[in-house]
Formats: structure tokens, sequence, C-alpha cells
């Protein structure tokens, strides 16, 4: 049986490995109900009491196969999660109704973790109109959710900004060694620390990449553990992490399952040479990208706006996942902001702050033009089909 762990600010125990809905198997394009929902059932049988769901995956049917698998366990032996995917809806109405939707598809009375789902500067404001959280915290006193959060995908300024807003009982940020300094992740993980607010994490293995990295890049793993999977490096590291409550992994087979199940009983944190290889494994993976941007901040705030970390981060995930299309429309959204790289007029305050020594507005200029260039191929890509 899977490890759980009693956390104290919810007074119940929670397996180490939650499972995420949000990559069942599929035959063609349909999710295969049947497989998904003996998927669930063998994890629950494992000792996975952690399920986390959202309306957006798989078009609404995740929500559907929860509400099929459950039905037959007594409520209170699992812990279900769910989500407000605040821009699927129109109105302050239609969010309200779409609450009362998922509780019935989940066949359920109450959502035991309830999530204000992938919050950023965009959605947040939709948030704030729709009185969103004021309706969840409604929820909360009725007894229709046990447990109020957010998950996250935007910048620490932002962050911290929906944490002093409101009061939360947990939050759920993307965290993986490799975005541990590169994407800032490290800085949001350590506010929730100091806030001792419980931590879930998802995508340990960043949307499967850390999971089939090549022989070169895996190779101080395979030299250490031969017949250990890659995937359970990334998700051993992000659980050695004392702040994690949970681990969601979207599993889509039962040797996924069986694999994270087993790496979560009688669970160690990793050891000092353990952490070493994972630091060489960053180490290989980064060579790709020549801005060496740990996502510090130091050289904030820039007196024109720009958010240089935030640019640098972009520019590193084009350069090790090669996604030209994410690229530009991140870098859109940054420049939509007020904070793009044209802004920038050579001032050089930021340099002198900078522990990496970057020549930060000549980099900034390069990625400005790529994003052009980039933009302008992809346009013309589009018009020629
Ligand atoms: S050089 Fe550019 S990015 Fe750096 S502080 Fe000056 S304006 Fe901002
Ligand atoms: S100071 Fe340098 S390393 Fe730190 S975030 Fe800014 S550019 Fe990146």
């Amino acid at each position: 049986m899977i490890d759980r762990r009693m956390i104290p600010q919810f007074g119940c125990e929670i397996s180490r490995l939650g499972y995420g809905g949000m990559r069942f198997p599929k035959n063609g394009d349909e999710v295969d109900v049947e497989e998904a929902v003996k998927l669930l059932r063998k994890a629950y049988d494992m000792g996975v009491n952690y399920f986390d769901t959202a309306v957006v995956y798989h078009k609404g049917e995740s929500e559907k196969i929860f509400g099929k698998a459950f039905e037959i366990y007594d409520r209170s032996s699992y812990y279900l999660a769910d989500k407000m995917s605040i821009w699927v809806c129109k109105d302050e109405q239609e969010m309200k109704d779409l609450f009362e939707r998922q509780l019935k598809t989940l066949k359920t009375d109450y959502i035991d973790f309830y999530l204000v789902h992938s919050l950023n500067r965009n959605h947040y404001q939709k948030v704030k109109e729709f009185h969103c959280v004021e309706f969840l915290q409604e929820m909360k006193r009725q007894g229709k959710i046990k447990h109020l959060g957010f998950s996250f995908h935007d910048t620490y300024p932002v962050f911290t900004q929906i944490l002093d807003d409101y009061d939360w009982d947990f939050v759920q940020i993307q965290l993986n060694y490799l975005d541990w300094q590169n994407q800032g992740a490290e800085q949001l993980y350590r506010e929730l620390e100091k806030r001792n607010l419980p931590c879930m994490v998802m995508e340990p293995v960043r949307g499967g990449y850390l999971a089939t990295l090549d022989e070169q890049r895996a190779k101080p793993f395979l030299e250490m553990e031969p017949n250990r999977s890659i995937a359970s490096w990334a998700i051993r590291w992000v659980e050695s992490l004392p702040q994690v409550t949970v681990v969601l992994s979207g599993m889509s087979d039962m040797a996924q399952l069986e694999d994270n199940v087993a790496m979560m009983t009688n669970f160690e944190p990793m050891n000092e040479k353990e952490l070493e290889a994972v630091a060489k494994v960053v180490e290989e993976i980064r060579k790709v990208n020549d801005i060496p941007c740990t996502g510090c901040r130091y050289c904030m705030d820039c007196p024109m706006g720009v958010d240089i970390p935030e640019i640098f981060a972009i520019y590193s995930r084009l350069k090790i996942f090669g996604k030209d299309k994410s690229f530009v429309e991140d870098y859109k959204e940054v420049m939509e902001n007020g904070n793009g790289a044209e802004h920038c007029v050579g001032c050089q305050q930021c340099m002198n702050h900078c522990p990496q020594s970057i020549e930060i507005p000549d980099k900034l200029a390069m990625i400005h033009r790529l994003y052009l260039d980039k933009k302008a191929e992809l346009e013309a890509a589009e018009a020629a089909k």
C-alpha cells in the first residue's frame, strides 16, 4: 500500500501520490472510459486517496469518469479535487451553475479540495469580476467545499498578490527539478513554506518531458540506477521537498501507475548522491540554453517595466522544448501586459545586479527579434494552409 501522511492543516491522511484525471488512455480521439475507470479503481485499491479532475479535462469526460469510478465506494474513503475553470464561464450565473453541475457529475454532495483553476493575471481579473472566491467561500460555509485553494501559472508578484487577497487553505503549483530555478518555482515554493500552506504539485515530469529524457541527458540516472524509470527520479525529487502535500500524476496506463505507487511506498527522500545526479542532469539539459538566467530576480524591477526573468524563462523553454507556437503565445502575453523587451532603453541598471553577468539588454533585443521572426513564420504557414 502506498504511503499516506497526516496533513495537520486538513486533519486527514493523504496519499503521497494523487491521481490527475487529465491524461486518461484513449481509443482514437475518445477517452477509453472503461480503461480509465479501471485505472482509478486500481489506484484506489493501492491506497491512493487523492483524485484530481477539472471540467476542461478531456472536454468534460474526466469528471464523468470520476463520478462513475467512485460511485461504488464509501464517500469518506477518498478525497476529490475539482476546479473552477473561470474562462469557460461567460458570466457569474454560469459560474454558479457550473459548480452545481460538477457536484451532480461527480455524484457527490461536497468536494474535498476545490481550486480556482490556473490563476494568472488575466484569469484573476475575471475571478474578481465574477466574485468567484466570495461564491466559493459561501459554498465552503454551506459544506459543499471542504478546503479552498487555487492552482497557479504566473509570476511571483501575481502569486503573492493572490495569496494576500484571500484566505486560502492550500495552493497547487507546477514544480519539478527543471523549473525549480529556471521558472522561479523555488520562489513560489518558499513562499508557501513561509506561510505554512500545503503545497499540491502538478507537472512533476513537466508534461512528460522529464520522463522521456534521451540517454545522453539521463546518463547520471542510468549510471546510478539502471533499472529505475527516468520519470521516478522527477517524482521522487518533488516528493523529497517537505512542504509538498501531494504529487499529482496524470497516469495513462497500469505500468505508470504501478511504477509511481512503488516509488511512494516506504518512501525515502533523495540522498546527497541522488540530488547530485539530478543537478548533473539539469546542467546537461540547460546546455542548449545560451542565457544562464536562474530566475533569481535580482535584476528587478526594471524602470521601464520589462519582465526580464519571465522573458528569459520563455526563451529557455523554446530552447529546451523547441515549441515555436508556445514561445510566440507566451511572449505575446508578456507584451500585452506591457512588460515586453521592446520597452528596454538599454540603461544597464539591471546588469549591475545580475550574478550571472548576462548582457541583459542585448539578449532582450535578440529575443524580441526572434519573436518577430517566429511570429511571421507561423503567420505565413497559417496563410499557406
Ligand atoms: S537595460 Fe533595459 S531591461 Fe535593464 S533596467 Fe534598463 S531598461 Fe530595464
Ligand atoms: S539577475 Fe540575472 S540571473 Fe537573476 S533573474 Fe535577472 S537576468 Fe536572470
